[in-house]
């Protein structure tokens, strides 16, 4: 195959400038790079790096490039097959009135949208401070004690709440979960999955069949899938009693006006943020809400942040609890979710500041208000309508008439909920007016219905008055300040700016492939076309949709030689969960059930053991090698002692030490013998694209982190997307949906996510990254991705020593450089380093992972040689500084190592009493100090926010 010289790189210039853009650096600086590395050509590099058994023979049989303007007027077309009807199916998914101010500057602002995971959170306090408001919002309203940062959607939240609940209930014998009829099929598909690949049983049924059973937890829909609005004081009492766990999903917007569900006595709330600005997008992203008491706190699920305090005293934000995570718990983690869903949970905390607690009530009661003439109206013609207290939705029997309705509504520009029994329901929402009011009458009763607004508008005895909710909400000054314009503008851009995003500097973080999210990719993310869209609209109406997803999936499978595509995870953990689902399935359908041994190297990131275990796997880790590698002999020996009951292999290519290991076929080829299948992790499949395919070198089905490899940003820690590639004996076996019926898995399949094709709306981004780039754009992202890492391991190596290499001496697409020798000569740790880089204007690399005391540095390819070379430099500085701590010319504990990083207000202090300068401190290169990104707080104490663990706001007091 003829390789991509940089030649050939520069003459694309004019075919596909997009090419250009996206890979950081031009032809001269790669030749410069290639020169350093000793190679003359980058094909030599390839060559030198990429193991020739598992090179393909022939290019990537796709079209392009082609440029950003092409792209997007073709894509424009597409989406016009998408008709925007005004949807009032519901089921948690409702359009909303995202406001300006928040779409343009945080939605559509890579300074929010491009940053990642908060793990160092001296350079997070924004989006930080956006979390816990986020937290704030949902303890308020759910009447919880506690509540998390976000998790992947509603329906993964209740799967969640039944594992809590069978970690906390005392009803220790019971291994039946309760989940109420009257919750939403999708969440029922969702739970009744995880129930079974974790073995506990499942019983829907009505609230009262709840009682007749022994269970050790239960899930309650509030208000009820069909509208209504019950107390359910009384049955939690008597679940209590028989010490059942009792969780709620519940609607955002009601809760407004409703009793909390904490108030009826709930243990965990749950629900979707959605309709609180942000928008449906045929199904996600949004954030997830989670709370429960407080008692439980060790057993939540994803993400809390909480409040901490800096080196100077100062109040200050962090993830609290980090160890329940599942990179350290591993198999012992309470979950799997690693990419979460902040961007969305933002926008879901800002609309209620911006809102503020009497704008949100007024919204609320807004849509009661309509709903409830809507229902006198439809009362008065003696349609019949099933619930007699609701909020915003009614379900109406129109027995035969139902098709016959429901169609004429989709000609008057509505989508209604056609149920069983030739039952509708209608769910009205903020966008909704008195016109729709009007218009759904002569749908429902007629053009000649005689009803007018004004004489139908009366008190509402909807609610019932003990579901009333009373006493104040979203108190805290933070919902109560912002609600001008300007004012909103202002707070959003001051946390924006406490925040380290790509628009500042290189993110290096290993594995995490945080290249490029080009603008155009971007832009068809908020067309309207794609935004408002509700994830059960008819099929007719979303065309736009499954076109592009047919596309993109057809071009994920010659990417990475799968027969098919599953798009529904909404990360990588979860595509790993649906795929080990999928062996589980197959192993299953073959009669061989009992195979359940999951073998995973030492080497693994912890989401692959914890996915393991969300399938009732049993994990056995196989040993590495001193260079990093799988130890063959020890897999082969493992796989041939528990051949009768290994399940499969679950391995990430190239591995995580980043190194491509010459023996991964003959790994593959080990694990079939033994009639098991190999799971590829994909996290690293950027090392792949366009010279070597996961599904052709031996992997029966891989994720594919379309939020690394293909250019969706990580959103300052979600969303993401993970859809599952697997060959044809695997294919039956992947999520179905119950609302919305896939081609391709067999129908009882169940689903992973709440929405058919998970969070659909941000598929644009990578479908436009492949387009754009085409086959040999692709290629020549992976092989620059290759170069850039090669360049920056050679240059870092003459300072520190790089952990692992492949043949030849070259690592892949990231490198891992050891800090162990010199903290253990200087006192000087892999964490003194990365706050010391903040200094210089620099996120730190992954720390710690996949080798504890460790840093691991991927570049991408989108980083210019002059980038690299700036993170270079400071590295460089950085080693001299433990130079001389080594040397003992500087303090050992009083160091600008130690005491990274270092704010404005230390360098404007009255009192410096350090023994090195304030320009050493802030400026330590001439370069640093054009831009500079000052932290907003100094380094933060771990320890003590988790010993003082407090995860609301602060008061505004407590920060000064
Ligand atoms: C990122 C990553 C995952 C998990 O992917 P998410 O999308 O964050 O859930 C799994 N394995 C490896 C090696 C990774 O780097």
């Amino acid at each position: 195959m003829s390789q991509l010289s940089p030649l050939s790189l520069a003459q694309l210039e004019n075919s596909g400038e997009f090419i250009e853009r996206h890979v950081g650096p031009g032809a001269n600086e790669r030749q410069q790079m290639l020169e350093t590395l000793g190679v003359q050509s980058l094909e030599q590099l390839i060559d030198e790096t990429v193991p020739k058994s598992i090179r393909l023979q022939q290019p990537l049989a796709m079209g392009g490039p082609r440029t950003e303007a092409e792209t997007l007027s073709y894509l424009k077309q597409v989406a016009s097959k998408n008709q925007v009807k005004r949807s009032l199916i519901g089921l948690g998914y409702h359009e909303t009135i995202v406001p300006t101010v928040i779409l343009r500057n945080v939605m559509e602002n890579p300074g929010w949208y491009t940053a990642y995971t908060p793990y160092q959170p001296e350079v997070a306090q924004g989006r930080l401070e956006a979390l816990i408001t986020f937290q704030q919002m949902t303890m308020d309203l759910t009447g919880m004690d506690l509540a998390s940062a976000s998790l992947l959607d509603e329906a993964t939240a209740a799967a969640e709440a039944m594992a809590l609940a069978k970690r906390v209930s005392k009803n220790k014998k019971s291994n039946l979960f309760f989940v109420d009829e009257q919750c939403f099929p999708q969440t029922i598909d969702v739970v009744k999955t995880r129930a079974e690949a974790f073995g506990f049983d499942v019983l829907v049924g009505t609230a009262e069949q709840a009682l007749e059973n022994d269970l050790f937890g239960i899930l309650l829909q509030y208000p009820c899938r069909d509208g209504s609005l019950r107390d359910e004081r009384e049955l939690i009492a008597k679940l209590h009693e028989r010490k059942s766990i009792v969780c709620v999903a519940t609607d955002i917007l009601a809760l407004v006006v409703l009793t909390s569900p904490g108030e009826l006595g709930a243990d965990v709330v749950l629900g979707s943020s959605q309709r609180f600005g942000v928008p449906m997008g045929f199904g996600g992203p949004h954030a997830a809400f989670f709370g429960t008491r407080d008692q439980y706190k060790r057993s939540m699920p994803g993400r809390i942040i909480g409040v901490s305090v800096d080196s100077r005293g100062n109040s200050a934000l962090r993830m609290a609890m980090q160890t329940r995570e599942q990179h350290i718990r591993r198999e012992k983690a309470n979950s799997n979710i690693c990419t979460a869903q902040v961007l969305l949970a933002n926008m879901a905390a800002f609309y209620a500041v911006y809102h503020g607690p009497e704008g949100l009530k007024r919204i609320a009661n807004r849509v009661h208000r309509l709903t409830d003439i809507l229902a006198r109206g439809l009362k008065k013609t003696g349609l019949p309508i099933l619930n007699e207290s609701y909020f915003d939705t009614l379900s109406i029997d129109l027995g035969a008439r139902q098709a016959e309705i429901v169609s004429a509504a989709e000609k008057a520009g509505y989508n209604l909920f056609a149920g069983v029994d030739g039952v509708v329901s209608i769910s009205l929402n903020e966008c909704c007016s008195r016109n729709d009011v009007e218009n759904l009458w002569a749908v429902l009763i007629g053009p000649d219905h005689g009803l007018t607004i004004d004489g139908l508008d009366g008190v509402s005895s909807a609610i019932p008055a003990s579901l009333q909710r009373e006493g104040s909400i979203l108190t805290h000054e933070v919902f109560n300040r912002y609600h001008s314009e300007t004012e909103m503008l202002r707070y959003l851009k001051r946390l924006e700016n406490k925040d380290l995003s790509l628009t500042h500097s290189m993110i290096a973080l290993g594995s995490c492939t945080m290249k490029l999210n080009a603008t155009s990719e971007m832009i068809p993310v908020t067309w309207t076309e794609f935004g408002n869209i509700h994830p059960f609209a008819p099929a007719a109406q979303t065309g736009g949709y499954r076109q592009m997803i047919t596309e993109l999936e057809t071009m994920l499978r010659e990417i990475t030689g799968f027969d098919a595509v599953c798009m529904q995870p909404n990360s990588g953990a979860q595509g790993e969960y649906a795929g080990l689902l999928a062996i589980r399935k197959y192993h299953e359908s073959r009669g061989e059930g009992h195979r359940n041994v999951c073998l995973i190297p030492s080497s693994a990131h912890g989401t692959n053991p914890a996915s393991a275990m969300m399938t009732s796997m049993r994990v056995v880790v196989v040993e590495c090698d001193s260079k990093g590698n799988v130890d063959v002999d020890d897999l082969r020996a493992k796989a041939q002692d528990l051949s009768d009951s290994l399940s499969c292999l679950m391995i990430t290519y190239p591995s995580t030490h980043g190194v491509y290991e010459e023996e991964i076929i003959e790994i593959c080829n080990i694990i079939h013998q033994h009639g098991g299948q190999v799971y590829m992790d994909g996290a690293n499949l950027n090392a792949q694209v366009g010279l070597s395919k996961p599904g052709v070198i031996g992997a029966d089905v891989s994720h594919m982190n379309l939020h690394k490899t293909f250019a969706i940003p990580h959103g300052g820690g979600g969303p993401g997307m993970g859809p599952i590639g697997i060959k044809a004996h695997l294919a039956p076996f992947v999520s179905n949906h119950s609302v919305v019926k896939l081609d391709g898995p067999n129908a009882d399949s169940g689903a992973v996510s709440a929405a058919p094709w998970g969070s659909a709306s941000i598929l644009p981004i990578s479908w436009a990254y492949i387009r754009m780039l085409g086959e040999q754009g692709l290629r020549a992202s992976t092989e620059t991705a290759i170069l850039n890492a090669n360049y920056m391991a050679k240059r870092l190596g003459e300072h520190f020593p790089v952990l692992y290499s492949g043949r030849n001496g070259r690592v892949a697409h990231e490198c891992i450089i050891d800090l162990r020798p010199l903290k253990a000569a200087s006192g000087i740790s892999e964490e003194d380093v990365a706050k010391r880089l903040i200094d210089f204007g620099f996120h730190a690399p992954t720390m710690s992972f996949p080798v504890a005391g460790t840093l691991m540095i991927e570049p991408t390819e989108s980083e210019s040689k002059a980038e690299l070379d700036r993170f270079i430099g400071a590295m460089i500085a950085i080693r001299g500084e433990i130079a001389q701590v080594e040397a003992g010319t500087l303090d050992a504990e009083n160091n600008m190592l130690k005491n990274a990083p270092h704010t404005l207000a230390d360098i404007t202090s009255e009192s410096w009493d350090r023994p090195y300068s304030k320009q050493q401190a802030a400026y330590p290169l001439s370069w640093v100090a054009e831009g500079k990104f000052w932290p907003s707080v100094n380094r933060i104490d771990n320890v003590y926010g988790d010993r003082n663990l407090h995860c609301s706001c602060p008061t505004t007091d407590s920060y000064r």
